[in-house]
């Protein structure tokens, strides 16, 4: 197995990427939050929130690849790629993703027996454990699904990278952030949005038009996961194996237009103070028109939009 990382470091990571032949394979540690263990979005289907965000993450990043997609550091000298990506001989690599769920109980369990053995031994167990990913169902007032640092990596984030996106996510392979999802009820908007989401786990930053991209959408990735939700593109799966290559959170390209910024600025204010509102007044419609809102402002969609006929499109394409 061709590793990315030394294995004694990539151990301890949450996800741990490996190309084994022509096989990319993303190994992820997940521990969910009770509601997501517990609750089910939809009483016709027997599945949890925490089975559906599993299906949805392996399903949506599942997937025969260009082998450009793997960085030329780590690409076999046999694989052919040819200089134009639109080259029929190109070889193709495999992406499987695949899910492990941490079970709270065994760990203290485990702890627990190294600390009948020995107090040391127990410690060690611990310092030396394998990190997982905590993916939390929640309701929220006006925060739409995200991933976050904790506490104490937030904002320094911001000097590794220079991106504002890094304020709230400072992403490193052994502390990627963890998972908030709100309750949806739509099972296919639960399997995207933890696509999405789980693409900043792996070390991808945005490409809509979001706040601290000044509402600059990446050119030419309309249709991309890390945009509006849809599909992996080969673009994902290089930033992806790069991010975990260098350790630093890949991004997209961004750019001010400070006229952009301002007009963006006050629709997503106006989009928050509606949601705000909606989620105090608590009735169904107001629910319902909200986390419609939600999505939207989160994946790029804003008032701002010059061409309405891209607006049209885009709704179109989400559908
Ligand atoms: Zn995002």
């Amino acid at each position: 197995m061709a590793s990315l990382l030394p294995s004694n470091q990539q151990k301890k990571q949450p996800v741990i990427v490996s190309l084994e032949g022509r096989t990319l394979i993303i190994d992820c540690l997940f521990y969910f939050n009770r509601r997501a263990l517990q609750e089910k979005p939809d009483p016709d289907r027997n599945e949890t929130y925490a089975e559906i965000i599993s299906d949805g993450i392996a399903e949506k990043w599942h997937g025969t690849y260009p082998a450009s997609a793997v960085p030329a550091s780590i690409r076999p000298v046999d694989w052919q790629v040819p200089a134009n990506v639109d080259g029929t001989s190109e070889d193709t690599v495999q992406l499987d993703v695949r899910i492990r769920q941490l079970d709270p109980r065994q760990r203290i369990d485990e702890l627990l027996t190294c600390y009948r053995d020995s107090w040391r031994q127990g410690f060690m167990a611990w310092l030396t454990r394998r990190r997982a990913v905590k993916i939390s169902v929640r309701p929220m007032l006006i925060m739409p699904a995200h991933v976050i640092s904790p506490l104490y990596r937030r904002i320094w984030g911001f000097l590794r990278t220079g991106q504002l996106e890094s304020l709230g996510l400072n992403w490193s392979p052994r502390h990627p952030g963890r998972i908030v999802i709100p309750p949806y009820k739509q099972v296919w908007m639960i399997k995207a949005v933890a696509a999405h989401e789980a693409g900043h786990v792996f070390g991808l930053g945005d490409a809509y038009g979001a706040i601290y991209r000044f509402y600059h959408e990446a050119p030419s990735t309309l249709g991309y996961m890390m945009n509006n939700n849809q599909q992996v593109h080969a673009e994902e799966v290089r930033m992806l194996l790069q991010a975990h290559l260098d350790k630093r959170m890949q991004f997209f390209p961004r750019k001010w237009n400070t006229r952009r910024f301002f007009s963006g600025l006050v629709c997503e204010f106006r989009q928050r103070s509606r949601q705000m509102q909606a989620n105090w007044s608590g009735s169904k419609h107001s629910w319902l028109s909200v986390r419609r809102e939600s999505r939207l402002s989160d994946r790029g969609e804003h008032c701002l939009s010059a061409n309405p006929q891209k607006k049209d499109q885009r709704r179109n394409e989400r559908r």
